[in-house]
């Protein structure tokens, strides 16, 4: 039996799918509205007035025959189709900006504990003019923003600690090296160790610090 199975390209990332969409692509019929020199007009007709039939009269006035069913096809297909790529542009457009922001886990986690502590502060310095039906509502939310700090505090813990054993592997093997490089005479294998203990030195320092 033959694999009907096609290979489709996928991506990753929004910003090269939005870069294959194409306006211009030919519908799947041939579609008169498409076609016209008046598709631009009555577009914006429909833009403004949002009335099919308002559209499919305007043609008709100019000359276009056009059926109404044909109008109301283009108008929720063909037109809404660049639409829907427009927005997916500004979307993906608008994701690359963020994505300039690390996604580390760790960074990731302090950022929200510091946004989430500021908006505390603010509810909290609120309180003192606020009735006491909006300072109890205002409490419940600082105590929720306050849970959820320490959710994220959690983590940060957590994943200091998945660090640690990776750092004392490596002040072992630090120390190890060291111990043997006194005793080491060929001067090519003492540079060769040597490099190792400084390369080793400068990945470590690589490991963004924990405070
Ligand atoms: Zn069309």
């Amino acid at each position: 039996m033959k694999n009907e199975i096609q290979a489709v390209q996928k991506y990753s990332d929004i910003a090269s799918f939005v870069k294959t969409l194409d306006d211009n692509q030919q519908p799947p019929t041939p579609c008169k509205l498409c076609n016209s020199k008046l598709r631009k007009e009555a577009e914006e007709l429909f833009d403004r007035q949002k009335n099919i039939s308002a559209v499919h009269r305007f043609l008709k006035e100019k000359g276009e025959e056009i059926s109404y069913p044909a109008v109301n096809n283009h108008i929720n297909q063909h037109k809404n189709r660049e639409q829907l790529n427009t927005d997916l542009r500004e979307y993906a457009n608008e994701l690359q900006k963020w994505a300039q922001l690390s996604k580390e886990d760790d960074v990731l986690y302090k950022r929200y504990i510091d946004s989430l502590d500021a908006e505390y502060n603010k509810l909290m310095s609120e309180a003192p003019r606020l009735d006491p039906g909006e300072r109890r509502r205002n409490l419940e939310l600082a105590l929720k923003i306050s849970q959820q700090v320490l959710v994220f505090k959690d983590q940060v813990k957590k994943l200091e600690l998945e660090k640690r054993p990776v750092e004392i592997f490596v002040d072992t093997l630090n120390r190890i090296i060291r111990v043997k490089l006194q005793d080491i005479k060929n001067p090519e294998v003492k540079r060769a160790l040597e490099d190792v203990v400084q390369q080793l030195g400068r990945e470590v320092q690589q490991v963004p610090d924990n405070d």
